[in-house]
């Protein structure tokens, strides 16, 4: 990692560093967080000749060499003063809401749309809504374009930012010219280092975020963590890192419950972190324990399904979206714990 005295290389600076590390075979891999760029050599870069002659440079303050398997993820990389808001939380210093309905149906456009109203008016800073969908089954509702109208009219109303996922080149197109504010990638996805990498360079340089689930098939919390370093590595810094449950369930839940993993990752990582306890249980009744468990964690937000009438509600939505009501006493509840752990965090 190179730190300039700067906050930013000029181009000129840029371009001989650049020509430096490629006479070793390396790559300079530039990041433009909140506060400064980062300039992570990409390649071997355990090249002491290489390193003494960046470290030469009149605007070179030191060259950080951080033995970790991140460059970028790492807590100590120089990203993790990067911050960066969704509907006016700042990651980190404040507990940020998604919740909106699992999936999106333009034939019933209204009852997103209440949703939307109903979500901010119970205290969600972001809409989330599925419009193209990842069913286990070939032959059940797969989603379609004209549902992500419905959300833009969604947005437009209630001016909450938008949080889609999206399992494709063509959908991620089509999400990024409608200036989606969250791409979600989704567990199924997870996994999918094309997809992050074409993720991670088509929103870098833009204010899209990324909240990146945990794959339900991952092993290692490294893995996840390497999973969210190619999509900043890409170029996007605007990273959240979605527990979501995994595999198999826990008996009478739908996946295995992994809130707990939230302290594991702030130990390695600066990325907030932002619990989805609703496909990590699966049913509505267990959802708030499992949300408030992830605030009292130390998770930054929460990403929730909730319906204006659940039952009415496609995809997950019948058995594990919360009604505003529900969603407005967790939320409640939620600042509550939050609350006094920042209190007691003060309190030293
Ligand atoms: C969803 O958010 O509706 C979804 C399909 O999530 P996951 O990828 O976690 O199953
Ligand atoms: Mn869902």
């Amino acid at each position: 990692m190179i730190i300039p005295k700067a906050n930013v290389l000029s181009a000129e600076q840029l371009a001989e560093v650049q020509a430096i590390v490629a006479e070793f075979g390396c790559q300079i891999g530039v990041i433009k967080g909140a506060h400064r760029s980062i300039y992570a050599i990409l390649g071997d870069e355990r090249k002491e000749l290489m390193l003494s002659r960046l470290e030469g440079l009149s605007y070179v303050d030191r060259i950080d060499r951080i033995d970790s398997p991140f460059k970028l993820m790492d807590l100590r990389s120089g990203l993790a003063d990067h911050d960066f808001a969704i509907g006016g939380i700042t990651l980190g210093k404040g507990l940020l809401y998604i919740a909106g309905p699992c999936t999106v149906d333009p034939k019933e456009a209204q009852l997103t749309i209440e949703t939307a109203h109903a979500v901010k008016a119970a205290g969600a800073h972001a809409l989330r809504g599925g419009v193209w969908k990842p069913r286990t089954m070939p032959y059940s509702y797969q989603g379609e374009d004209a549902a992500l109208e419905v959300l833009l009219e969604a947005r437009a109303q209630t001016k909450l930012p938008l949080n889609v996922e999206v399992m494709d080149e063509r959908q991620l197109a089509v999400a990024v010219d409608a200036k989606v504010d969250v791409i979600q990638i989704g567990t199924r996805n997870g996994l999918n280092y094309t997809l992050l990498k074409k993720i991670g360079e088509c929103t870098a340089n833009t204010s899209t975020a990324v909240l990146l689930k945990r794959s339900r098939h991952m092993g290692p919390i490294d893995e996840f963590i390497a999973a969210a370093e190619y999509i900043v590595a890409a170029g996007n810094p605007k990273i959240m890192l979605c527990p979501r449950g995994t595999l198999p369930g826990l008996d009478g839940y739908r996946n295995h419950p992994d809130e707990s993993i939230t302290p594991l990752l702030k130990e390695k990582t600066w990325a907030p972190v932002v619990y989805d306890p609703s496909h990590a249980v699966g049913r509505a009744q267990y959802v708030e324990q499992a949300a408030l468990a992830a605030v009292a964690y130390g998770a930054d937000g929460l990403n929730l399904e909730a319906h204006i009438s659940p039952k009415r509600g496609i995809g997950d939505d019948p058995k594990q979206a919360l009604n505003p009501t529900q969603l407005a006493r967790l939320f409640k509840n939620g600042l509550k714990i939050y609350e006094i752990l920042k209190g007691s965090v003060d309190d030293g």
